[in-house]
């Protein structure tokens, strides 16, 4: 009995010699692949085969749904898989490595999920999401042996190819995939998003040449920097709000100060003119020129403070021509009065 044992051990191989080939069954098989692979045989999924199983009959419904002259309709692979796994042996049925990933990868490529991208794939794959956690690494479902960022295997940087290469993970430092997910997501790089999307990119061994991980932090870093700009920009524009209004408090103080001390204590008449006249000369002191603050926005401003409007009266006085001046005094004195500290005021 100890030679199956021994078999089943080994049943992840790494000799791919046409006898090995001949001797398992790949039930994904793709042979215009120049390397199939590694063979995992599904006895290797500790239990889990039927929803690998569910998880290629997902992919294959979604893969017929292509127009027949589509190369992502893969018509063949798709009938190479079984319907059930009842009767089979296990030890021998499995699927190499790269004939898995060629039928399980760029999906995002397929036209149902270029139809429907929030529903078709993510809803079709949903069950994905959960998996992680209930296979062990090996026998997750691993990415596609592609790029994540290009999609494709090869790729050249500056002349020199790159290689494919695996996340990593440390122990007590948080992995350095986790960033991909959001960050993907914040700059609306849609595809890389819903394929990274809840999953464990270490577990399940996604894949990156450097220079297109190098590229895709220079472009977030850029997206960083801009929204800063922005940031600084509209902080920019609040303060000086902020400052602007600032120095129009500033200017209605000096001009109610005066009316509490002169105009309403002092019994002084004063022009409404006057009183704009401060207010704008304090308003450029402080930085703000405006030579047209309109004298009646600051008549408004004054009848409206509860301070000093009911000591106060505004009176409309006609001058000579059709010149009509407006005249601030305390309410304690009559209009008579008024008019005559006012022509008064005028002569001097
Ligand atoms: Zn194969
Ligand atoms: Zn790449």
């Amino acid at each position: 009995m100890g030679k199956p044992a021994k078999k089943r051990k080994h049943s992840v191989n790494e000799d791919v010699s046409p006898k090995r080939i001949c001797s398992s069954t790949c039930i994904v098989h793709s042979s215009n692949l120049l390397n199939y692979g590694k063979f995992v045989s599904l006895d290797a999924c500790r239990g889990e085969q039927s929803e690998k199983l569910s998880y290629l009959h997902r992919i294959r419904d979604m893969r017929l749904k292509e127009p027949s002259s589509s190369p992502y309709r893969m018509t063949g692979i798709c009938d190479q898989i079984p319907s059930t796994l009842d009767g089979l042996d296990l030890a021998t049925t499995g699927y190499h490595q790269n004939c898995y990933t060629c039928f399980t990868g760029k999906l995002s490529r397929l036209q149902v999920s270029k139809a429907e991208p929030s529903l078709s794939v993510r809803d079709s794959l949903s069950n994905l999401k959960s998996l992680p956690s209930q296979f062990g690494a090996r026998c997750s479902f691993l990415f596609p042996n592609e790029c994540i960022f290009c999609e494709k295997t090869e790729t050249k940087y500056k002349g020199k190819f790159q290689e494919l290469t695996k996340f990593q993970s440390w122990k007590h430092k948080e992995p350095a995939w986790k960033v991909v997910e959001p960050r993907a997501q914040e700059l609306k790089k849609d595809a890389l998003y819903r394929k990274v999307q809840g999953k464990d990119l270490f577990a399940m061994e996604a894949k990156y040449h450097q220079s297109c991980r190098n590229l895709f932090n220079t472009v977030w870093r850029n997206h960083l920097r801009g929204k800063q700009r922005a940031e600084k920009a509209a902080d920019n524009i609040d303060s000086l709000e902020a400052q602007k209004m600032a120095a129009h408090n500033k200017s209605y103080g000096v001009v109610k100060d005066y009316i509490l001390t002169n105009v309403i204590r002092g019994k002084e008449v004063v022009q409404l003119r006057y009183l704009c006249k401060m207010y704008i000369e304090t308003l450029e002191s402080e930085g703000f020129p405006n030579p047209k603050y309109r004298s009646e926005k600051l008549a408004k401003r004054l009848k409206k403070d509860k301070d000093i409007s009911r000591d106060l009266t505004f009176s409309k006085v006609p001058q000579h021509g059709c010149i009509e001046i407006t005249l601030i005094y305390s309410s304690s004195i009559t209009v008579d009065e008024a008019v005559v500290c006012a022509y008064k005021l005028g002569k001097k």
